[in-house]
Order: C-alpha cells, then structure tokens, then sequence
C-alpha cells in the first residue's frame, strides 16, 4: 500500500532521515517509536507529502506519489496528485480542527468541497463516525468546548470521512491527560478491529506492544530496530534498551 525506498532529509545541513526504506501494507498496523528528534514526525510529514524530500521515492498503491528527477523532488499532477493525496489521513498531537466551525462542520467540510461528495451522504456518514466515537450529542458544539479527547475523537472522525486507504498518527495522545489517553486509545483499537491499515507514532509502550504487527524503533535517523513487538521489545540493541529504561 506505502512503499518508501531511500529516503533522505536534511535540515540545514544536518540529516534527519538517513536513508530511510519502508513498507506498509494493506491492513498492516505499524508503531513507529523512538527517542525525541529522532526523525519520527519527520518521516511521517515526507510520507504524507507535507514536507519535500532530498532523495528516494514514496509510492502509494503501487503509483509513485514523490521521486526524484534531474536532482529535484517531483510529484504528480493535477487529477493523479488529488488521488494519491485521498489515499492518506493524518492525525496530528495538537487535534488542528478548525476552531470556528462546529464539530460536524469540521468533518464534513474536506468530503463536500474538497472530495465534491453529495451533502447528505457526507452528513450520514459524518454522523455515524460521530456515534463510533461516542460523540453523537457533540454534532453542533466548538471545538473550545470540547475536551482535549474529544477533540482528538473528531480529529479522527475528519480523517475517516475522507476514506483513506491508510491512516497515520502523529503521538495521538501525547496532548492529552492520562485519563483522556484511554478514550482515543481504545478508539484507535477499534480501527484496528476494522482492519484499517495504520501507522501509529506513539510514546504508549503498552499500546505498541499490544496492537502492532510491526514495531519500528528509529534512533538518529534511521530504522534502528524492527519487528513483531516480541522481537523489537526484547532486541539487545544498547539504544533501545536505553530508551525502553526511560519508561520504567
Ligand atoms: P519527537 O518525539 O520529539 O516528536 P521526532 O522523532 O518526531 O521527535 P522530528 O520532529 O522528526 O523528531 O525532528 C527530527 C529532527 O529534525 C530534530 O532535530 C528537529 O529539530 C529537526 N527538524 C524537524 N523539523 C524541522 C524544520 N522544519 N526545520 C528545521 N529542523 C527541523
Ligand atoms: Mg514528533
């Protein structure tokens, strides 16, 4: 589904993806960890073409989306860009709703303007992610008036309601307090029940071990360590044996 071949990024002269490969597919559920500046959020923003690459190529559904030509970064055109761009959401830390527009608003605002889908379609639709997330009395509410895991539900529900073929998350929780991680948590669960395919940067240790089929452990720029959760949480690496420490 996400094929990622070589990447490489530098920020003023210092790099921060070291030639990074990676594969998702379909169904897949994929933790990425790691210690703070690792490159994390980095490769997430290269994969959903928020920031341009220095090498390498990323591919969705088998089309090339981002690669190189004469030393440049090029993607795609118009209608195949659009369509690359509808295979992925993202999830951010801080939620990004649109503060002045009302819950169902902020869902059903990209379907219908962006993704030119019928109204009430988009709003049915919007209205059952809203009951999947135990929302369904918030419809008409400001994200001000919400709780950060609240926030963070319709932050999901948006991202569905675009029906991507695969959803990244960028520290879903880490906002949050801890009484609130529980609630986003256990709705990412319920994706996985669902088989979307999704690839997750998380500091929740006992989440990545539980729902992950593959674990990616990134240390300064690279894939230092990966595997089922058994063989990434019990690897000898001296680095992720130090990182896993901090979480004791
Ligand atoms: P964290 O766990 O703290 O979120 P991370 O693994 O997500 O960390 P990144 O945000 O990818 O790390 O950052 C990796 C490195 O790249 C850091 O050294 C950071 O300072 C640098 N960096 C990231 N974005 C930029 C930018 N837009 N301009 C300059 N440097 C950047
Ligand atoms: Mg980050």
């Amino acid at each position: 589904l996400l094929e990622m071949k070589n990447i490489k990024k530098e920020f003023n002269g210092q790099s921060v993806l070291k030639d990074i490969s990676l594969q998702v597919k379909e169904g897949e559920i994929v933790s990425i960890i790691g210690p703070s500046g690792s490159g994390k959020s980095t490769l997430l923003r290269c994969a959903t073409m928020l920031t341009d690459i220095d090498s390498g190529e990323i591919s969705y559904m088998g089309k090339r989306s981002v690669w190189m030509e004469n030393g440049k970064t090029v993607v795609p055109s118009g209608k195949q860009l659009k369509e690359i761009r509808s295979c992925f959401g993202l999830v951010f830390q801080n939620f990004n709703l649109f503060p002045h527009y009302s819950v169902i608003k902020n869902i059903t605002d990209a379907p219908i303007h962006v993704q030119k889908r019928k109204k009430e379609e988009v709003y049915r639709e919007a209205r059952e992610l809203l009951a999947k997330m135990g929302l369904s009395d918030k419809e008409n509410a400001y994200p001000c008036q919400l709780s950060g895991g609240q926030c963070q539900r319709v932050a999901i529900a948006r991202a569905l309601a675009l029906n991507p073929k695969i959803l990244f998350f960028d520290e879903p929780t880490s906002a949050l307090d801890p009484e609130l991680t529980g609630e986003v948590l256990r709705v990412i669960r319920s994706l996985a029940d669902l088989h979307i395919t999704m690839v997750i940067v998380t500091h929740e240790m006992n989440f990545a071990k539980d729902i992950s089929d593959r674990v990616i452990f990134m240390d300064q720029g690279v894939i230092a360590v990966e595997g089922t959760p058994q063989q990434v949480f019990s690897s000898e690496n001296a680095r992720m044996r130090e990182f896993l420490g901090k979480f004791h």
